[in-house]
């Protein structure tokens, strides 16, 4: 991107998937600026000496989940984290990426979903992953799914320097 700002980029999930988790370990030792009442943490990542991005980790309570709407003006992409190894919850995050997709903010804008935990043993693959969530479905965007772990890094460079990829 040629603007003096960086792309932003929401990071949605359901409460627990491990966004914050995952935004500490990516901007480690840089600001993040945090506000529980809103719900959200807000940080910039440097991929390299040119590219950067701005990432807003929005509450995933139910309760939050509709405030990101609300402040969030100019999203380039959507990151939507899943907990790999809650099989119970996938229904629920299946309905919580529908709802942020069907967003008008959100209309073809590219989507990486990332399949978090993957460092504990009862993760999920994301063939599975993939197809409860229907991705195949979708039509219209850009998407990929990538394995991580926000505790140990594992995945994380390569997820955020594709989703500025695909921004491009
Ligand atoms: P958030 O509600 O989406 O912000 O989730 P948190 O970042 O608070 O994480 C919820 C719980 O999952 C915490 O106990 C984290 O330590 C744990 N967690 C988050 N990411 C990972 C991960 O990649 N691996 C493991 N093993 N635990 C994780």
């Amino acid at each position: 991107s040629n603007s003096s700002r960086p792309p932003q980029v929401l990071i949605a999930g359901l409460d627990s998937s491990g966004k914050t988790t995952l935004m500490s370990h990516l901007l480690n030792g840089k600001p993040m600026a945090t506000s529980p009442t809103i719900g959200f943490n807000v940080g910039t990542l440097d991929l390299d000496k040119k590219n950067s991005l701005t990432l807003w980790d929005v509450g995933g309570q139910k309760t939050l989940r509709k405030n990101w709407k609300l402040y969030l003006d100019e999203i380039e992409a959507l990151v939507f984290v899943v907990d790999s190894t809650d099989k119970e919850r996938l229904q629920e995050a299946t309905k919580a990426l529908k709802m942020v997709l069907n967003e008008d903010k959100m209309e073809g804008l590219p989507l990486m979903v990332l399949a978090n935990k993957i460092d504990l043993p009862k993760a999920m693959n994301i063939r599975e992953i993939s197809q409860h969530l229907n991705l195949q479905d979708l039509k219209d965007r850009d998407w990929q799914i990538q394995a991580c772990s926000g505790l140990t890094g594992l995945g994380l460079g390569q997820a955020f320097k594709a989703v500025n990829k695909m921004i491009k």
